[in-house]
């Protein structure tokens, strides 16, 4: 496994190891930037095939964290963590304290959260041994909590800014939704579809969360590797990354991509591959920020939760703003996103 060659490292200011051998905690913390302040991002618990998967991933992730905040208007830079699901991996208390007291030794130079496969819970553990952790309980209408309902509610706006700006319409009700991933993100979206109108199709590997939303939501349960491949007005990708690419996107019968997933983009050529298609991709990280958002806001503790979701719901215009470029300029709407939040990263370095 090596840091420097990896096709995702990006001049990283740094990359921490996090290895304890009593609890038996293997993660990885990446911080890409703090130019626009300390490195604020989730952490990922997941089942790596491999160290060097695990690094790719938080060196992607953590590049991410920095383009989401700065388009998100946020004074914060970019960071990410993984965990890894080791095979013998117990998820003790002390293994996520243990976290913790890394997290600590950044002396706030990376704030976590949850992301894929954590919980408030979770967090509550490790905010036992580091201040510098988010996403925890609030009460009386304070910024907090699980992120995800927020970054739910910002890829809904996302998304009928696309159905505007590509399909004229002035929302979602009677257009058809396929979601991959009903997890937190993909749960609340959905919900929020429905109240909306829309109707859904969707796919979990957890059989089990397929089906409350087909309980609860009246969607209709599709399997996972045909998921992405649906005639629906909407595509919106809520598990993990890398879906879009060259063997799936010449398969895709959408008009819209619109989804929480981070790094749908297998390459940077994929954004140009749907541009040819026809396929207007809404990029990940300006629709998803609403989680950081609130994140962020709960870190600061200066804007309580209706002004976080007024925040969020800036969103909508923005992803406009990036669809018009894109169509002016001829080019990919993930290319204008990039140049956007370079500029803005390097205006304050
Ligand atoms: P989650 O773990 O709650 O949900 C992810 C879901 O995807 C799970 O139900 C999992 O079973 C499912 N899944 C995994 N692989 C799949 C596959 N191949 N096909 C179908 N389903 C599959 O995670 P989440 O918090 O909902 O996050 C979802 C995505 O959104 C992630 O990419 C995450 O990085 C991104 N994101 C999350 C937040 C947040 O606030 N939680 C914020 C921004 C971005």
């Amino acid at each position: 496994m090596s840091v420097f060659t990896d096709t995702a490292f990006d001049d990283h200011e740094r990359v921490l190891f996090c290895s304890d051998a009593k609890t038996g905690l293997q993660a990885i913390i990446a911080i890409h930037s703090t130019a626009l302040g300390p490195a604020a991002g989730g952490c990922r618990m997941w089942n790596y095939a491999s160290d060097a998967e695990a690094l790719h991933d938080v060196l992607r992730l953590s590049q991410g964290m920095s383009y989401k905040n700065a388009m998100a208007g946020l004074h914060f830079g970019g960071g990410k963590a993984v965990i890894m699901k080791t095979s013998d991996f117990n998820g003790s208390d002390a293994l996520f304290e243990r976290f913790g007291n890394f997290v600590d030794t950044l002396n706030g130079d990376y704030i976590t959260a949850e992301d894929v496969g954590m919980t408030v819970q979770i967090m509550q553990t490790i905010a036992r041994t580091t201040k510098h952790v988010t996403g925890l309980p609030t009460a009386g209408g304070k910024a907090g909590g699980d992120p995800s309902p927020k970054t739910a509610f910002g890829i809904f706006c996302g998304i009928e800014a696309a159905a505007r700006f590509k399909l004229d319409r002035h929302d979602v009700s009677g257009l058809s939704v396929a979601v991959q991933g009903v997890g937190h993100v993909g749960y609340h979206l959905c919900k929020l579809l429905v109240e909306a109108g829309a109707s859904l199709k969707v796919a979990d590997i957890d059989d089990a969360r397929v089906q409350r939303i087909c309980d609860e939501f009246g969607a209709t349960g599709v399997a996972p590797d045909e998921i992405l491949y649906q005639s629906v007005d909407i595509l919106a990708p809520c598990a993990l990354g890398a879906i879009l690419n060259r063997t799936t996107i010449p398969k895709l019968q959408t008009a819209i991509i619109a989804g929480g997933a981070n790094n749908q983009l297998e390459t940077l050529e994929d954004g140009q591959r749907l541009a040819d298609a026809g396929i207007l991709y809404a990029p990940d990280y300006v629709i998803n920020g609403g989680g950081i958002i609130n994140v962020a806001c709960e870190y600061d503790g200066d804007i309580g939760d209706e002004g976080v979701t007024q925040l969020v719901a800036e969103i909508g215009p923005r992803l406009t703003g990036i669809f018009e470029e894109a169509a002016r300029k001829g080019e990919p709407t993930n290319v204008i996103a990039d140049a956007q939040a370079r500029q803005i990263i390097a205006a304050a370095d």
